[in-house]
């Protein structure tokens, strides 16, 4: 039996990259190159946008970077000395190409291309006070509220502009924008949503919403933009801008279990590192008697290595991945989830019969998967299933960008850990505690979002968005 392993899993949305590199010749294909790096960020739709003096030219299509972005077309685009670009998976706005991005709109300031990773949590309130005024929508994302804002304030120059729409919204977002000659990235005042900024050697920028974007065009990391910042990148270098007071920082906690690649670095802590030093606080606060520590791959591997150093238990494979399904197959609704559940893992017979394994797992999130992945660990021999989660229960919805289905769809928000394990049929299970994984990513205790675990959003949430 084959099983999916992100039918189970939060989801994250997008991400961004942008690149100043004045007389590029191949400005397109480095914005690939960084695109295809991000990749496991949106696997749905692909975007990028020119900045020709103010002459925006994009293309955005639905699927991957590299299906979507032919030689043809790259040559059709051409070059130019600022882009941005996108990959997408949709959490709010229906999938399909009107809602890719970048989104490019043109307004009485010139022409303008913004790309964002997050989600605004008072959008629909600010869409209906817009549309009330007038405005017109062409898709369903709120990228364009952001855009709507900054036209209405053109009149006060670009950087004014951006910086009064960003007044009213509130929520989550990463945002790379290109206008005028300039490339702008901004991160909001919690910071939830990754962004940092890097230099070529041979001069020119570039922001992504991870560095691992930076190795890929031969860039180098200078550092992450901060909570509140807005860097402005022009022919005079990078200048920087508190444009709101930073509030308590609150990282994605998910970055670091699940999201982003473990050879990436967020606000200054590499990933595997992280996930490794998860695994090895989920064997202090769990330990168990096994034969072996196996993952569910690949998201699960760092912590299992953490979990097997720190135990003395061996580390070994017993589930492998059927590499040559893509993400992209697995459409984001309930249906297709199902149908591409038995695609993904298949089990190493002959390195589980008859022994007692420790399964390290990132997340529970509906339970369902777990749940097939221990029957066919069982069927294929195991004695013995304890399952380790590198991340605490996820309780409450995110509202942030983070694709998590409605509260009651949690296993979490309605059973105990007893009642999970009853359900995933496991012989025992821990979860880390949320003070383990903060120790674990080891920036501080004011740090983290951590509102999926205990439902202490970091800013209020409208009621017109609680589901
Ligand atoms: Fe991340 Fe959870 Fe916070 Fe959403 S609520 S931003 S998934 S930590």
């Amino acid at each position: 039996m084959l099983v999916c392993p992100h039918d189970d899993k939060l989801r994250e949305e997008c991400g961004v990259i942008g690149i100043y590199k004045q007389g590029a010749p191949n400005l397109t294909q480095m914005l690939c190159y960084g695109l295809i790096a991000l990749q496991h960020r949106g696997q749905e739709s692909a975007g990028i946008a020119l900045n020709r003096f103010g002459n925006v030219v994009h293309y955005k299509e639905m699927g991957l970077v590299q299906d979507v972005f032919t030689p043809a077309i790259m040559q059709s685009l051409g070059t130019g000395d600022i882009g941005i670009g996108h990959v997408r998976y949709s959490t709010t706005g229906e999938s399909y190409v009107a809602n890719a991005q970048p989104l490019v709109v043109h307004y009485k300031g010139g022409g303008i291309a913004l790309a964002h990773n997050g989600n605004l949590v008072n959008a629909a309130e600010l869409r209906n006070e817009l549309e009330d005024n007038g405005s017109i929508f062409s898709t369903t994302i709120d990228t364009e509220v952001i855009a709507n804002l900054i036209a209405r304030h053109y009149s006060l120059g670009y950087q004014e502009a951006i910086i009064r729409a960003l007044q009213d919204v509130s929520g989550a977002y990463a945002l790379v924008i290109t206008c005028e000659d300039k490339l702008i990235g901004l991160r909001d005042p919690y910071g939830l949503r990754p962004l940092c900024l890097g230099e070529f050697a041979d001069g020119g920028y570039i922001l992504a919403s991870e560095n691992v974007a930076f190795d890929m065009v031969g860039a180098n990391y200078l550092r992450d933009i901060e909570p509140g910042e807005m860097v402005i990148i022009d022919g005079a270098g990078v200048t920087s801008y508190t444009y709101c007071p930073p509030r308590r920082k609150s990282i994605c906690s998910f970055e670091y279990v699940y999201f982003a690649r473990p050879d990436s670095t967020v606000d200054g802590r590499n990933i595997y590192e992280a996930r490794r030093e998860a695994g090895k606080m989920l064997a202090k606060e769990h330990p168990v008697d096994a034969d072996l520590v196996i993952a569910v791959p690949d998201s699960g591997k760092s912590a299992a290595i953490g979990y097997a150093q720190q135990s003395g238990i061996p580390f070994g494979i017993g589930l492998i991945k059927n590499k040559y399904m893509g993400r992209t197959f697995i459409q984001p609704n309930q249906e297709m989830r199902e149908l591409a559940v038995r695609l993904k893992l298949n089990v190493l017979q002959s390195n589980v019969k008859g022994k007692r394994l420790v399964l390290i797992d990132d997340s529970i999130v509906r339970g369902t998967t777990s749940r097939r992945i221990i029957d066919m660990l069982k069927a294929a021999g195991a004695t013995e299933v304890h399952v380790r989660v590198s991340s605490p229960p996820v309780t409450h919805s995110c509202y942030f960008g983070i694709d998590t289905p409605n509260r009651q769809h949690l296993v979490a928000a309605t059973h105990s850990v007893e009642q999970i394990r009853e359900m995933i049929h496991a012989d025992s299970l821990g979860f880390i505690s949320q003070q383990g994984l903060i120790d674990a990513v080891g920036l501080g205790d004011q740090a983290l979002c951590t509102a999926c675990f205990n439902g202490c959003y970091p800013m209020t949430i409208p009621q017109l968005t609680i589901t």
